[in-house]
């Protein structure tokens, strides 16, 4: 009978997270020292809380009785929903403990070779920051070739243990009855996959001459600052090691600008602006925003114990870098503050990762816009606000090209049986040439797609990139048109995002949050609209 039904939800929701609640915090909380001031005891401190939280989802009566709730007929939509993701969130966990250790091994193992790895060029031993910093700025042709190659080789010595890898999540997840590991993982996440194919499909089509056209400039540009015949060009003479991060000259950088400002001020004053002047504060109050020994040197937001203590990690510095970065946390941490705090604990948190990553994304976005470096920043002449407008755009079609290469690499590196190395290795730049344009270097080159991170430690992640931004497109747009306004300096903006996007957390899926704040479906089209089809 469905009231029994409703009745045990309700139980199992009230006993999961009597024991996840407190479970979580800890592991928030534990994390947060661990980022903060690293030691040895922060750290097992760190691995014990994590581990005793994914205790909790690895249980096995808990799942079995998810498994039961979540297809049952439940009267509550609350208490339904929460049933159905603590299914989700126990489904990951479902792997026998030998399977289970061996994945943790690797992973840890793999962490800490992507972690201590430093690329050799001649007898200098670089990280991934002294690499990024001469692909941005050196003129040496072939100081630039070897820091490339360099940052490429720690592929053999990772590319085994990644294949490995693969092969364990597949057998969890045929295990569980899906395909591969790559189908359960958008299952989980609530992603159709045809229809995620679909998208990319059309924005292939749609970006694809803007993109060449774009990329036609950025080789311009490469071969007049490096002096570098255009059929000459290879991947080191980019900016970034794998042509993910849009490349600047003197003309379009805005390093200028940021020296001497205050960003997490300027980044105050723009949400207070918004009318989340009191969010910011609470944030601010509990954040370590500065750079500091001991300290992780990545950023991240976190929500300790979904009732108002929310945190974030920044390593500040005068730069563009910075300034988005901050306004793209504090992003997070608006969202997680304005989730209403009278749902259920499983409900109170964002709808989906994208959701938030779109708020994040949508915020540190005004790091190019023109209106909020004027009011924030300095003035800037509508030359360069043209120039703004173009690199947001350059960046925006570079991500789609991007995200497209990992997500169609990562389908077929879970296909099974799984591909020898040097197979995907032409997989990987069979894809760079087709969706980003780059010219495949000499060589095998057959564990190139392994010196990427997230292949191996944030599988099936990238597509929440993408998704993000076209949510924030999206979203931006219903602002404009229901407050009559642009963002910035909209007093209407934390209403709007307050009632229609945060409030209702979890409790509601994401194409269904989507459609009710927006008043239509997830779409490209005012992504499009905005950096597609119009030339800045
Ligand atoms: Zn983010």
């Amino acid at each position: 009978m469905a009231t029994n039904d409703t009745e045990s939800a309700r139980r199992l929701i009230a006993s999961f997270t009597a024991l996840a609640e407190p479970a979580s915090s800890r592991a928030a909380l534990a994390q947060w020292k661990l980022s903060t001031y690293a030691s040895s005891d922060a750290e097992s401190e760190a691995a014990e809380a994590s581990v005793a939280l994914a205790r909790l989802y690895a249980d096995d009566a808990t799942h079995a009785e998810a498994k039961r709730l979540h297809e049952a007929a439940i009267d509550d939509p609350h208490v339904a929903r929460a049933v159905h993701l603590l299914y989700l969130g126990t489904l990951a966990y479902r792997r026998d403990p030998q399977t289970l250790e061996r994945i943790v091994r690797l992973e840890t193992e793999l962490e800490t070779a992507y972690s201590t790895y430093r690329g050799e060029l001649g007898s200098e031993r670089l990280n991934e920051n002294q690499i990024r910093e001469i692909l941005r700025a050196d003129t040496c042709l072939e100081r630039r070739r070897l820091a490339w190659e360099a940052s490429k080789g720690i592929g053999p010595l990772v590319a085994p243990r990644v294949l490995e890898l693969a092969r364990l999540r597949n057998e969890v997840a045929k295990k569980l009855g899906y395909r591969d590991w790559f189908a359960m993982a958008l299952a989980v996440e609530e992603l159709d996959e045809a229809w995620l194919f679909q998208l990319l499909d059309q924005l292939d089509q749609a970006t694809r001459a803007p993109y060449s056209e774009e990329k036609a400039r950025i080789d311009a540009e490469a071969c007049d600052w490096l002096r570098v015949p255009a059929e000459d060009l290879m991947p080191w003479h980019y900016q970034d090691v794998f042509f993910q991060e849009a490349p600047t000259t003197k003309a379009t950088s805005i390093e200028h600008l940021m020296a001497g400002r205050d960003v997490a001020a300027a980044s105050r004053s723009f949400y207070e602006d918004l009318g989340f002047g009191a969010e910011v504060a609470a944030i601010y109050d509990r954040s370590d925003l500065y750079p500091r020994e001991n300290k992780s040197q990545h950023a991240f937001c976190t929500d300790i114990d979904r009732a108002g203590d929310v945190r974030i990690l920044c390593n500040i510095s005068p730069s563009e870098r910075w300034l988005e970065t901050t306004l793209h946390e504090l992003g997070h941490g608006i969202y997680d503050l304005g989730i209403d705090r009278s749902l259920p604990w499983l409900l109170r948190s964002p709808s989906h990762i994208f959701a938030t990553e779109a708020i994040a994304m949508l915020m540190g976005r005004r790091a190019r816009d023109p209106h909020f470096l004027r009011r924030y920043i300095a003035e800037r002449s509508p030359e360069e606000e043209v120039s703004d407008r173009a690199l947001l755009r350059r960046r925006m079609l570079m991500l789609v090209r991007w995200v497209t290469v990992m997500t169609r690499f990562e389908r077929e590196l879970y296909a099974e049986p799984v591909r020898s190395a040097p197979e995907l290795g032409k997989i990987w730049w069979d894809l760079a040439e087709q969706y980003q344009g780059m010219r495949r270097p000499p060589g095998e080159r057959s564990t190139d797609w392994a010196t990427k991170i997230h292949i191996a430690l944030a599988p099936v992640y990238y597509q929440n990139y993408l998704l993000g931004e076209l949510t924030a497109s999206q979203v931006e747009a219903a602002i404009v048109r229901t407050t009559g306004e642009p963002l910035v300096g909209n007093a209407g903006a934390a209403a709007f995002l307050r009632e229609k996007y945060f409030k209702p957390g979890a409790s509601v899926r994401w194409d269904k949050l989507i459609e009710d704040a927006t008043g239509a479906p997830l779409s490209p089209s005012h992504f499009a609209a905005e950096f597609v089809t119009k030339e800045a």
